[in-house]
């Protein structure tokens, strides 16, 4: 994951290594390398900007430049602002106690992993004791109906589907009627998926979010997709105030960019990551990990 960020940062640290004690055009050119690495990574061009003024504010005074070893306390700060960049991240799903019914209504653009990851969810949910309902609101795509059924079925988790109606949000309104009836504490949203925003799918979520108020709203992005995922992550952000984003397929040769420019962007941390295509592949987001891997 993130291998060639990690070479390149690698590399940035290590001519400032090999100078002993460093001057200040030293520093500014190890951090040149620290700008680029982050740019080939494919970081948001505002995020860099705004990282390497602090980074460099901190890095060019004279408490790390006048000290012993200058090249681990850069380390140490890229580190830090790395962290903070990403992160704080709360990974609650901020489930209600298990008499009630929970919604998570999960989006994303088609392709995202966004089915995969609701079936991903509710394998954790079910394992940590909770009774979750997979909904297929996605109503255009009969295939997307078809293929939450396969997960159910391979979970052994219900799932809730209508194909007599192509009204998502009636669809969303009976689920959570038919929740109460099941038992089920979590109901998990499949909304519709298109290739691109567009304004129609923006409305259908958002009547979604109106008539049926989800507990909390998650966006399905493809890490692979570099900065259209932070950008589409943005303008759901817009439509319907995400409670987190989910990044899928950084199992991959992701460049890295989306996953540390997300939450600087958005606003939105991002919470969990799909490690891979089986149904166990999701793993809370931890930027102090995740900034260590980094590093190398
Ligand atoms: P949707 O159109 O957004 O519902 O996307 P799907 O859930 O159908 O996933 C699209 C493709 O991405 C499928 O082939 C999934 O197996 C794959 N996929 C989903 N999540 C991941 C992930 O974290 N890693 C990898 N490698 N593949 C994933």
């Amino acid at each position: 994951m993130f291998d060639a960020l990690q070479e390149n940062l690698g590399a940035a640290f290590k001519t400032l290594r090999g100078q002993g004690k460093l001057t200040e055009g030293n520093m500014r050119d190890g951090l040149k390398l620290v700008e680029k690495a982050l740019l080939e990574a494919d970081v948001s061009y505002e995020v860099v900007r705004t990282f390497m003024k602090r980074v460099g504010e901190q890095a060019l005074g004279e408490k790390v430049l006048g000290s012993l070893r200058p090249n681990e306390q850069v380390i140490g700060i890229v580190y830090q602002e790395l962290v903070n960049l990403m992160g704080p991240v709360d990974h609650s799903l901020h489930l209600k106690g298990k008499g009630d019914v929970t919604v998570l209504m999960m989006c994303g653009l088609q392709g995202s992993g966004k089915t995969t990851t609701c079936g991903k969810l509710g394998k954790m949910l079910k394992a940590n004791g909770r009774r979750p309902l997979l909904v297929a609101a996605d109503l255009q795509r009969p295939a997307a109906i078809d293929q939450l059924h396969v997960l159910g079925e391979q979970l052994d988790i219900p799932v809730f589907s209508d194909r007599t109606t192509q009204d998502p949000v009636k669809v969303t309104a009976n689920a959570v009627e038919r929740a109460k009836k099941l038992e089920a504490d979590v109901v998990i949203l499949d909304t519709a998926g298109r290739l691109h925003i567009d304004s129609e799918l923006m409305d259908q979520l958002k009547r979604i979010d109106q008539r049926c108020h989800p507990d909390q709203i998650y966006l399905v992005v493809d890490g692979m997709t570099g900065q259209d995922a932070v950008n589409s992550a943005k303008a759901f952000n817009e439509a319907l105030e995400l409670d987190g984003v989910i990044m899928t397929k950084l199992d991959g040769d992701a460049r890295g960019g989306a996953a540390i420019s997300v939450k600087e962007v958005t606003g939105v941390p991002l919470k969990f990551m799909g490690t891979g295509e089986h149904l166990e592949n999701l793993e809370p987001f931890h930027p102090e990990r995740m900034a260590g891997r980094i590093l190398g």
